[in-house]
């Protein structure tokens, strides 16, 4: 480790990942980006004889590694789609020959490491056949799946070739398997045990000797100090908002600005740099930038020449630097498979270096009841939405709990991964929004009365076989657009499309005295506390299935100051 990697002492569950990957275990390690994920296998490749195969999503990152690798004297590879006929036909050529030789006569110039895109695997013939030559000589040393959370539909990056890798432990089952990721969350953890076919996961105290072991290094990260902001109604007042919370607390710092759409990251970027006169250089990244441009603002941006980055999530891995001191999220919703992992992962590039960062997520509930029809056509969507959401309603909980809550829902697996010790497990952070907001700052309002109507509203509405989205939900209770509605094409009235008026006083006791503001962000309270839910069809979003609030009060939560 000192004389090749020049690291002296391993860091979070380095060790122990590198011991039972010598001890021929199957593993999942979850460790944060920038964690050191890498030396754990890197490091057994070099005292085992033999290949270690690593499956990676991004040829950069490769690249990177690659690079590092041999400035070390480590004999590493890459194949990729892209990899030149002649190279291949030379990396082919000394993989077969080490397949067949002697058990050390090739040690010299053994590939150790080969780095391969998961389509390889799913789609080469010839790699997959060149696999099995190693195995039956005994010199494929193991398996390593980087990324791994990319083969779960339920994880925020599901990549199709993912899942095809299923056939590695089906071809080739007595060759240990390392997934490694910054987020898995107990259900991805499940999907992807089963998707590779790994062995279940069993308790390091009383593991038989044949179980997954499962690693995590801590997720809570001190150094990120997270906070939902009210967003402006207006998208020019959201931009005048966060130049000013850039120049007034990040006025030379790098930083990161996460939109949802490409357009969105190119009209940011143009207006913050015209708001602030110039002061705040920016740059745009997304799928649709082209290669040159990307790698110029990447440079341009690590030399502080472009300092904030506008982006939609395609900015993501590979980002490599450490001191991004800021990352906003221009809204709560950023593609369609978001999900709160998402968000950690995202708001989770700030800071790497360790020093103080801030992560702000700028918050409506209106734009989640305007997104949601494109966002959830299902209900794992709707899961992760409501999951997101909660996070973003929240005013009172640790931010840490919150994520902490998350990772372990339903599972005790991972709530020890966000503490080095049991016992701290809830302790408040005491540095996010939640835990410093002065009391004076925030409002209480009891809505339990509010919550009734609705439900009321809705129960009329439904019984008459009617269909409302939030948006129309919230006008009908306020009483806006005559105070009507209009019957779908299903239910009782199939065919007699007609407009009822609701009579406020009889129905609810009257209408739902509440701002626009306040109705909407009830509503959302109320569909993520269960109390509401969604249903779908092929062209709409709305809100008709109910569950009656039991006796607990509902309390509407806000800034009056921030
Ligand atoms: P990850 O893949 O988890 O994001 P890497 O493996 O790329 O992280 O490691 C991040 C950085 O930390 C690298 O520069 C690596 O050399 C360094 N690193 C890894 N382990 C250690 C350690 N035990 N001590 C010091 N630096 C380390
Ligand atoms: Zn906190």
């Amino acid at each position: 480790m000192k004389k090749v990697f020049n690291i002296a002492d391993f860091r979070l569950c380095q060790k122990g990942v590198c011991n039972a990957n010598m001890d021929g275990r199957d593993i999942v390690c979850v460790m944060p980006t920038g964690g050191g994920k890498s030396l754990t296998y890197q490091l057994p490749a070099l005292l085992t004889p033999g290949c270690t195969l690593v499956i990676s999503p991004l040829i950069s990152l490769m690249t990177d590694q690659i690079l590092h690798l041999r400035e070390s004297g480590v004999e590493a590879v890459m194949l990729t789609g892209g990899t030149p006929r002649p190279l291949l036909n030379e990396i082919q050529q000394r993989l077969t020959s080490m397949a067949s030789s002697q058990v050390h006569r090739h040690q010299g110039r053994d590939i150790k490491l080969c780095y391969v895109t998961p389509e390889k695997i799913a789609k080469s013939k010839t790699f997959m056949s060149l696999l099995r030559k190693l195995v039956e000589g005994g010199k494929l040393a193991r398996i390593v799946i980087d990324e791994a959370h990319c083969a779960s539909q339920m994880g925020h990056d599901f990549r199709p070739d993912y899942r095809k890798l299923s056939i590695l432990r089906q071809f080739f089952p007595h060759v240990p398997i390392l997934a490694l990721s910054a987020t898995c969350p107990p259900r991805v953890l499940q999907d992807i045990l089963k998707i590779l076919k790994m062995k279940p996961v069993v308790d390091g105290k009383a593991a038989p000797p044949d179980g997954t072991v499962y690693f995590s290094a801590p997720l809570y990260r001190k150094n990120l100090h997270y906070t939902v902001l009210p967003k402006p109604s207006s998208a020019k007042e959201l931009i005048m908002t966060m130049s000013d919370y850039i120049l007034q607390n990040h006025r030379n710092d790098s930083g990161i600005i996460y939109c949802l759409a490409k357009k969105d990251a190119e009209s940011v970027a143009e207006s913050i740099q015209m708001v602030s006169n110039g002061r705040i250089k920016t740059g745009v990244y997304h799928a649709n930038v082209e290669d040159g441009q990307k790698e110029r603002l990447h440079m341009q941006w690590r030399e502080g020449k472009v300092q904030v980055v506008c982006a939609t999530i395609a900015f993501g891995l590979g980002i490599d630097k450490g001191d991004v001191r800021f990352v906003l999220h221009h809204t709560v919703l950023l593609a369609t498979q978001k999900s709160l992992d998402g968000y950690y992962q995202e708001s989770g590039r700030a800071g790497r270096d360790g020093q103080d960062a801030d992560c702000v997520l700028y918050y409506r509930p209106q734009d989640a009841t305007r997104q949601a029809s494109i966002t959830c056509s299902d209900q794992d969507g709707v899961m992760k939405l409501h999951d997101i959401l909660r996070f973003a309603q929240d005013m009172q909980e640790c931010r840490k709990i919150l994520f902490a809550k998350y990772f372990s829902a339903s599972s005790d697996l991972s709530m020890a991964s966000w503490t080095t010790n049991e016992s701290d497990a809830m302790d408040r952070c005491g540095h996010c929004d939640n835990c410093t907001r002065p009391p004076a700052n925030v409002e209480h309002k009891d809505v339990t009365v509010e919550a009734w109507q609705i439900l009321k509203i809705l129960e009329a509405v439904e019984g008459n076989g009617g269909r409302l989205t939030i948006a129309g939900l919230s006008d009908l209770a306020r009483g806006l657009g005559g105070g009507s509605f209009e019957t779908g094409g299903n239910g009782k009235r199939r065919n007699a499309k007609e407009k009822i008026q609701i009579d406020y006083d009889s129905v609810a006791g009257g209408k739902v005295r509440l701002s626009k503001d306040d109705m909407e962000s009830l509503i959302v309270q109320m569909l993520v506390l269960r109390y509401l839910e969604e249903a779908f069809s092929s062209t709409a979003y709305t809100v008709n299935v109910y569950v009656a609030p039991g006796n607990q009060a509902l309390r509407l939560t806000r800034f009056i100051r921030e």
